[in-house]
C-alpha cells in the first residue's frame, strides 16, 4: 500500500493572525508522520509523531500552550487506536505531561487495560520512567490572559466557546491525526487540552473511544475536534466509521455526522477522515478547521 497521512489542529473560528502558524504546524506534523510511513514506519508511530509536534507547538490547545480549567490548572485529554485489532490506549485530566499521546500509547501496550486518569495516569507515567514537567512549562502567557479575563467575568457558558459571534474565547486547536501505512494498518490519535475553564476533572470526548477518535484498518480512522458533550453524546467517531462500513464513501459520511451532531444535539465541530482506500476528506461546521495531509500519490495539501 502506499501510506496517507491526515492532520488537524482544531475547528474553531481560527483569526487571520492565527492561520500562519496553524499551517505550519499542521503541515510540519504531517511531514513528520509521513517520512515515518515513508521508512516502513507503522501507522501507530507516525500518528504519535504527528500528534507529538503539534503537543510542543504552543499553537495549539495540546500538550504546551492547553487551555487552564477553573482552577487555573493544566489537565489533558488523549488517546491512540491500532485499527488493526482495534486496541487503544488513553488518559484523561492528566498532568504534568508534555507528550499525553506517548503515555496513551504506553498504557495501550504496557498495561491491560484502556484508559488510566488523574492521579493513577501520572504515577503510571512516573512508574515507566516518563519525563513529568511542571505546570510552568505547559502554560503560555497568552493562556494565562484567557483565564485572568474569563475569571472576571460574572458568567461564562461554555456554549459561548464555539459561537462564531463570540470568538475571543474560542478554543483552538485541540490536534489530531490519521494515517495508513504500507501494510494498510489505520491508526488515529486526538489529543487535546480540554475547553477553557472546564470544572476540574472534565473529561471531553478526545480521549473517548469512538467520540474523539477511532481507527478500524478494515474501514476507516476518524480524529475529531469541537465542542466535547455534543460529540460524546453523537459518538461521533464510530458514526462516521459505521457509515462507511454501510456503504458511504468518506466525505459522505464525515457531513452525515456533522449534520446529525448539528440537528439532534446543536453541536460544532469537525471530523478528519482517512479510509482503507486512502482516501481523506474533511467535515465540520465551524468556521474554520486547520487540516493538512500528503495522499498515496505524495501530494500534500493544507488549508484553513
Ligand atoms: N473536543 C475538545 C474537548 O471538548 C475540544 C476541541 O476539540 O477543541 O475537550
Amino acid at each position: 500500500m502506499e501510506p496517507c497521512i491526515i492532520v488537524h489542529g482544531g475547528a474553531w473560528d481560527i483569526p487571520k493572525d492565527l492561520w500562519d502558524s496553524h499551517r505550519r504546524g499542521c503541515s510540519t506534523a504531517a511531514n513528520d508522520g509521513y517520512s515515518v510511513l515513508r521508512k516502513g514506519g507503522s501507522a501507530v508511530d507516525a500518528v504519535e509523531v504527528a500528534v507529538k509536534s503539534m503537543e510542543e507547538d504552543s499553537t495549539f490547545d495540546a500538550g504546551r500552550g492547553s487551555f487552564l480549567n477553573a482552577d487555573g490548572e493544566v489537565e489533558m485529554d488523549a488517546t491512540i487506536m491500532d485499527g488493526d485489532d482495534l486496541s487503544f490506549g488513553a488518559v484523561a485530566a492528566v498532568q504534568h505531561i508534555l507528550h499525553p499521546v506517548s503515555l496513551a500509547r504506553q498504557v495501550m501496550e504496557k498495561t491491560q487495560h484502556c484508559m488510566l486518569v488523574g492521579e493513577g495516569a501520572l504515577r503510571f507515567a512516573r512508574s515507566i520512567g516518563m519525563p513529568t514537567v511542571s505546570q510552568e512549562c505547559l502554560l503560555t502567557d497568552r493562556e494565562l490572559r484567557r483565564w485572568q479575563e474569563i475569571k472576571q467575568r460574572q458568567s461564562f457558558e461554555q456554549r459561548e466557546l464555539f459561537d462564531a459571534a463570540r470568538d475571543r474565547y474560542s478554543p483552538k486547536g485541540t490536534v489530531g491525526a490519521v494515517a495508513m501505512d504500507q501494510k494498510g494498518k489505520i491508526a488515529a490519535a486526538t489529543s487535546t487540552g480540554g475547553t477553557p475553564n472546564k470544572m476540574a476533572g472534565r473529561v471531553g470526548d478526545s480521549p473517548l473511544v469512538g467520540c474523539g477518535n477511532y481507527a478500524d484498518s478494515k474501514f476507516a480512522g476518524v480524529s475529531a475536534t469541537g465542542w466535547g458533550e455534543p460529540m460524546m453524546k453523537a459518538v461521533i467517531a464510530r458514526r462516521v466509521c459505521h457509515s462507511i462500513e454501510d456503504g458511504m464513501n468518506a466525505q459522505e459520511a464525515g457531513d452525515e455526522a456533522i449534520r446529525y451532531l448539528e440537528e439532534r444535539v446543536k453541536g460544532y465541530g469537525g471530523v478528519i477522515i482517512l479510509d482503507k482506500d486512502g482516501n481523506l476528506s474533511h467535515s465540520n461546521n465551524t468556521p474554520r478547521m486547520a487540516v493538512a495531509g500528503i495522499n498515496q500519490h505524495g501530494e500534500r495539501f493544507e488549508f484553513i
